[in-house]
């Protein structure tokens, strides 16, 4: 994107930094391909010619809103321009009709109260500042006046706002799509109230983020035929949950449980609760606050949002009972019997707290000691119980929690979907999307693998879309261009995803074959992918491997992926849980047609998980998309401060620095013919002065120029990447 030729001795230019990505400066002098310059900050640096990019001094010192107006489009004005605006606390910008969101860390009641929805009413996207509302008003127009479906697609890492942000497309469809008076309870209301239900269940602290979403989410919402929400469903994705019996300091657990441990006194006796201290799935963290939540009230106000969404009191009663038992199922603790290598109940306390889950689950307290401490073996002879050491029962126990959670989850959904209803007739919808970013740490493990396989998902569906947009504006303008050459991730879809032979049907084998391990996996991987472009196996790991993903490499650990890729429920814990006498519990473990049990070896996370995302893809292909990119500012979630290499890995992990890329292998920078007068009229005096249209001055001043390659469309001229550079240098040399 560099245009070298455009720079000479005095030049205001963009040069790389190790620390601000991007500083701006001034060419003192230029030898050979390299030049020195004067950095704004003080600093003097030498630079490659091409590295440098040209600074348009001409750019409006607030910003503008949409970066396509910029008139160098590249990678520093970019970054510059969301700075000056986000320390103006305008936090939306707009790229083409892609919004980039920066969490702002602080409220802002009068972005998105009444009035500002008013405002943003029938208004088109573009003649306002830039704002969710606009997106979702635009999706909404585009749904009634093309008859079809539109989604939203929100995306960036954790802690960016994209559940804040899901949550005020969501008001702002229920505010144009609600019935004017309430009666009772109305579809939209459910929607919305499905939200705290949601986050009661599936959000939790971590380091990145105080609410973080555990798991993906899309939101459908239907529309009758007079534009009204008439039905919705919610579809959800991989939920952590490891998180229920592990956690480290300084995150949490899910926020249901501390919720329920500052219940009233009342139902903290019925569910035997008390501190959050006291319970092991807790006090692995020694953080049971959060700042500025009182959990008392927040209990309340999350049955509340269960009575609107449809709960009973008898099921609500239910859950948290279920949710009470996973606490104190952590305490059941397992020594060593004195006889023998098996396991036995530690103390008298692992004893109540045993005795405590069998009565809130309505089991048999000895058939859950079994269930914990015991597998059933069937050899050809004979039937025999065989006891696990305590460790083996310690596993066995977490293993438990985990599966009733998860279960309980997916019941809420479950529940939630029924009880807001589907409209059968409804023939439009629009879907949003609350998913988690690309995500790259020092140790990625299987959820990684999962996440940055939907971002590589999300990514070829929004750059085809991007790159479509473009063309289409070139077809609508008369332009002859077509995009020859478009760098499509397809190849990383296949590494990951091919049937046969991707690495998901590859874990799933080794999943299958009783001896495998994480080693022969690997060893299979590097065999299989040898010469593939997109993967490595790192030089100093014996199991690791690295995929090459769209936005940049991630080197995964392979230990835990089978374990993990195995979606298993004990038949022990199965048959006891399908036993209760809680119709409830029962419920959420249907007992296994004989089929399924005797083939329920092994069912994959990865290749269901496979399925989902082609299905969503499926879904998303029907819709007219529009994208909201968040951005994290900082990672100390402040107000006020933007770290700009923070920054700049998000926009290219988040796809829009492709976005420009894409813009820029075409004609990025566009101008209407009196714009571009204005700005350039000056080098051909004598052609203001003629009388000639518009449109033919531009066509004289560009052939007296001798510029090359730019096109002249219905109402504007487009120039390649570099050429509005080139004329502002030809302007400064007057
Ligand atoms: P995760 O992937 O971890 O779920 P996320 O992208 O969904 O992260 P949010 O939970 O939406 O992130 O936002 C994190 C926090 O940032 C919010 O709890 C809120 O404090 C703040 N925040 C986000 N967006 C806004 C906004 N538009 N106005 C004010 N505060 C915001
Ligand atoms: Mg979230």
């Amino acid at each position: 994107m560099g245009i070298p030729e455009n720079i000479v001795v005095g030049s205001h230019v963009w040069v790389g930094d190790p620390e601000l990505v991007w500083i701006d400066g001034q060419v003192l002098n230029i030898n050979g391909d390299e030049a020195d310059i004067q950095a704004s900050n003080g600093k003097k640096v030498v630079s490659r010619l091409s590295k440098l990019h040209p600074k348009d001094t001409e750019a409006p010192t607030d910003g503008v809103d949409d970066m396509t107006k910029l008139a160098y489009l590249h990678e520093p004005g970019v970054l510059h321009n969301l700075e000056i605006r986000y320390k103006m606390n305008e936090i939306y910008t707009y790229t083409g009709n892609i919004l980039i969101a920066i969490n702002p860390f602080q409220s802002l009641p009068d972005l998105y109260d009444a009035n500002m929805m008013k405002h943003y009413k029938g208004a088109t996207l573009g003649d306002l500042s830039p704002h969710v509302f606009a997106i979702a008003e635009a999706a909404y127009r585009a749904m009634i006046t093309d008859e079809k479906s539109n989604s939203i697609l929100v995306s960036g890492e954790s802690g960016a706002g994209k559940t804040e942000t899901t949550k005020m497309l969501m008001c702002y469809l229920a505010y144009l799509g609600g019935r004017v008076a309430s009666e009772g309870r109305t579809v939209e209301q459910q929607v919305l109230e499905s939200n705290p239900v949601l986050e009661a269940f599936g959000n939790a602290k971590t380091v990145r983020n105080n609410n973080s979403s555990r798991f993906g989410k899309f939101v459908e919402i239907q529309f009758d035929k007079y534009g009204r929400i008439s039905g919705a469903a919610i579809r959800t994705y991989l939920l952590e949950k490891s998180r229920v019996c592990q956690i480290s300091d300084p995150e949490r657990n899910y926020h249901c449980f501390y919720l329920l441990c500052a219940s009233p006194p009342e139902e903290k006796e019925k569910y035997k609760l008390g501190d959050p201290r006291a319970f092991h799935y807790l006090n692995q963290s020694s953080c049971y606050e959060l700042a500025g939540v009182n959990a008392a009230q927040e209990y309340l106000s999350t049955k509340r949002a269960m009575d609107i969404v449809g709960i009973s009191q008898e099921e609500q009663d239910a859950i948290f009972r279920v949710v009470a038992a996973i606490l104190h199922i952590g305490n059941i603790k397992f020594a060593k019997s004195e006889e023998t290598d098996s396991s036995v109940l530690e103390d008298e306390e692992s004893k109540f707290h045993l005795q405590t889950t069998a009565e809130l689950l309505m089991c048999d307290p000895n058939a859950l000691e079994d269930a914990l401490r015991k597998r059933v073996m069937i050899t050809p002879e004979e039937i025999i119980m065989r006891s696990l050491d305590p460790i083996g029962s310690t596993v066995s126990r977490d293993g438990l929690a985990k599966t009733l959670y998860s279960r309980l989850f997916d019941w809420l959904v479950y529940k939630i979907n029924v009880s807001i209803g589907q409209d059968p007739t409804s023939k439009f919808l629009i879907g949003v999307l609350d998913i988690y970013g690309f995500e790259s740490f020092v140790s990625n493990s299987f959820e990684q693998f999962c996440i940055n396989f939907t971002n590589e998902k999300l990514q070829q569906h929004f750059n085809q879309h991007v790159f479509k947009m473009e063309q289409e504006q070139y077809t609508k303008e008369g332009i002859n261009w077509s995009y020859l050459e478009f760098v499509d991730n397809q190849d990383v879809l296949d590494l990951i995803e091919k049937k046969p032979g991707g690495i998901i049907a590859l874990l799933d084998e080794a999943c299958m074959f009783p001896k495998s391990t994480h080693e022969t996996f690997s060893q299979k991987l590097y065999q299989t992918f040898k010469d593939h472009k997109r993967f490595i196996k790192p030089k100093l790991a014996r199991s690791d491997f690295t995929v090459v993903h769209y936005a940049g490499e991630v080197q995964y650990r392979s230990e835990l992926f089978l374990d993990k890729n195995k979606d298993y429920v004990v038949p022990e814990h199965q048959d006891m849980l399908s036993g209760s006498r809680c119709s409830f519990v029962s419920g959420l473990f249907p007992p296994l047609s004989e089929e399924t049990a005797k083939s329920a070896k092994f069912s994959s996370i990865g290749s269901r998980f496979k399925l989902q995302l082609q299905q969503l893809m499926e879904t998303l292909n029907l819709t007219e998309p529009h994208y909201i990119r968040c951005v994290k500012p900082n990672n100390l979630l402040q107000p006020g401060i933007f770290e700009n290499m923070n920054v700049i890995q998000q926009l290219r992990s988040g796809g829009v620095l492709e976005a420009v890329r894409i813009k820029c292998a075409g004609f990025p920078t566009h101008r209407t013919f009196h714009d571009f007068l204005t700005r350039v009229g000056i080098l051909a005096p004598e052609v203001l002065l003629g009388n000639f249209n518009e449109k033919d001055s531009c066509k004289m001043i560009l052939e007296k120029i001798g510029l090359s390659g730019y096109q002249i469309g219905e109402t504007q001229i487009f120039l390649r990447a570099g050429q509005m550079a080139e004329l502002d240098a030809q302007r400064a040399r007057l």
